[in-house]
């Protein structure tokens, strides 16, 4: 049997992503298709001219890169997109190898048309990335769009399914259910639920199926719509409510052969530790993270380890764990005798009990939907915990003019300790180490000083080999 097409969308952060998959959304709810506007299965199942499409949502933040690998690993297709204003950036590259790497098939969509930027300087630059247009000497389709007006979307479509054609795509409907796991999480009403796409036979009601370890007889699905089915066949995307555990992302599913034993998965119950291990040196800061789901949880770890942390300190993540932060969370301070660190939340609420604990004994609890404020809360923790590790922390709020070439000029607050004309600093990004510079020339009121104290604005002159952004911290260890 025929079976609809695994899309992803992948491409360099604020190029369009998310608008676009909005877009087609929006089309297939406009055509009168049943679906809801609910983010039920973080795949959506589209349909356009009687043709259905599925779509993977993959976020497009650069924290998710494991997320984004997923999800072109999964699909039939991806749609490359970039942005006509930007062109081809880090992310684009990034992408280009992935989709080479696993072979597969993809369109580009040139985004933001509606700009009037010409598309020629985009198309240019994908050819300088290997990736060879339809009429420039290669044979990959691409579509200029606008994921604000909708124009060029259904030609997109058009290609996608023309595309799904070519690969005749099919599957067994008498075969044993198989598919991958997007997506875990865990709520109050449906306790644990996988979101998955089925890529062979008829998932159904009943059936045991195991993802890595975890096993689980189903007891509900949902479809993308959020509505209850009693079966999901390949190609589509559903929720699945039976688990106890959380099933591991990123893993294929299969069913149970009969009297199959799986071993019993482990549990990562956080154990309140008083002991360091013998690697770690100095000041050590404890951060303890959750997160509503496995990708954004792997994605909130991956930043925090990032961080840049000053000699003699060490960034420890004492737990991490799906779900709201609990009084369970802030007790492994109390218990582990330190307040040194932090808990940090994204996209999750903190309990009342837990925030009452936090008050109580002095522990900070942050929570973001913003996986960068939750990074810089941690880099606050440091900065507080090392206390003169780190002599200055400048947060740049301006740039003047461009960088020259004796260096930036830029303009910022000093949000800690003091900044020092001369001094050698480190540029950090979104809490990652970004580069080093010198202090040229340091001024405030348009008169030059040997230092400015925190909670005063200056302008300075660093020089450095980087590109300095505003939000880009300028530190002095
Ligand atoms: P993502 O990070 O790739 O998912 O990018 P988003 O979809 O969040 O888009 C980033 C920004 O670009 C948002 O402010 C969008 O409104 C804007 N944007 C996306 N597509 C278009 C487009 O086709 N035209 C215009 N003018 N803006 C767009």
């Amino acid at each position: 049997m025929k079976r609809p097409p695994i899309i992803a969308i992948v491409g360099h952060v604020d190029h369009g992503k998310t608008t676009l998959l909005d877009y087609i959304r929006k089309t297939n709810i406009a055509s009168g298709e049943a679906g809801g506007i609910t983010q039920a299965t973080h795949a959506y199942a589209v349909t356009y001219n009687g043709n259905t499409l599925t779509f993977i949502d993959t976020p497009g933040h650069e924290a998710f890169g494991a997320m984004r690998e997923r999800g072109a690993r999964v699909a039939d297709i991806a749609i490359l997109v970039v942005a006509s204003t930007d062109g081809v950036e880090e992310q684009t590259k990034e992408a280009i190898r992935v989709l080479a790497e696993t072979n597969t098939p993809y369109v580009v969509a040139l985004t933001k048309t509606d700009m009037n930027v010409p598309l020629e300087k985009v198309k240019a630059e994908l050819m300088q990335a290997g990736v060879l247009l339809e009429g420039y000497g290669g044979d990959v389709s691409f579509a200029g769009v606008s994921c604000k007006t909708g124009d060029g979307v259904t030609d997109l479509l058009d290609l996608l399914i023309l595309t799904a054609d070519v690969l005749d795509l099919e599957y067994d409907e008498l075969s044993a259910p198989e598919g991958y796991c997007i997506e875990s999480t865990k709520d109050s009403k449906r306790g644990v639920v996988a979101y998955v796409v089925v890529l062979e036979g008829v998932l159904r009601i009943g059936t045991e199926i195991v993802i890595g370890s975890v096993v689980a007889r189903i007891k509900a699905l949902e479809d993308s719509s959020g509505a209850r089915i009693t079966e999901c066949p390949a190609g589509l995307p559903c929720a699945i409510i039976g688990f106890k555990d959380m099933p591991p992302v990123g893993t294929g599913f299969r069913t149970l052969m009969k009297g199959e034993k799986v071993a019993a998965p482990e549990r990562s119950i956080p154990v309140p530790t008083r002991r360091s291990s013998s690697k770690e040196k100095g000041i050590v800061i404890n951060v303890i993270v959750k997160a509503a789901a496995q990708g954004p949880l792997e994605a909130l770890v991956a930043a925090v380890r990032a961080i840049a942390v000053p000699e003699g300190c060490t960034l420890r993540i004492a737990s991490s764990g799906i779900g709201d932060i609990t009084d369970g969370d802030v007790q492994w301070f109390v218990a582990s005798d330190t307040k040194q660190g932090i808990v940090v939340g994204f996209d999750v609420a903190s309990t009342k009990q837990a925030d009452h604990l936090a008050k109580v004994n002095r522990i900070e609890v942050v929570t973001s939907a913003i996986i960068y404020d939750l990074t810089d809360a941690v880099a606050h923790c440091i900065v507080r915990a090392t206390g003169g590790a780190i002599l200055g922390d400048l947060e740049v709020l301006a740039l003047f003019g461009n960088k020259g070439p004796k260096g930036h000029v830029v303009g910022g607050a000093v949000v800690a300790g003091e900044i020092q004309n001369g001094a050698k600093v480190y540029i950090t990004r979104e809490g990652v180490e970004v580069g080093t510079g010198v202090i040229a020339n340091l001024q405030t009121g348009k008169k030059e000083v040997g230092r400015v104290l925190e909670g005063n604005e200056c302008g300075l002159l660093v020089e450095s080999e980087i590109d300095i952004r505003v939000g880009d911290h300028i530190v002095i260890k």
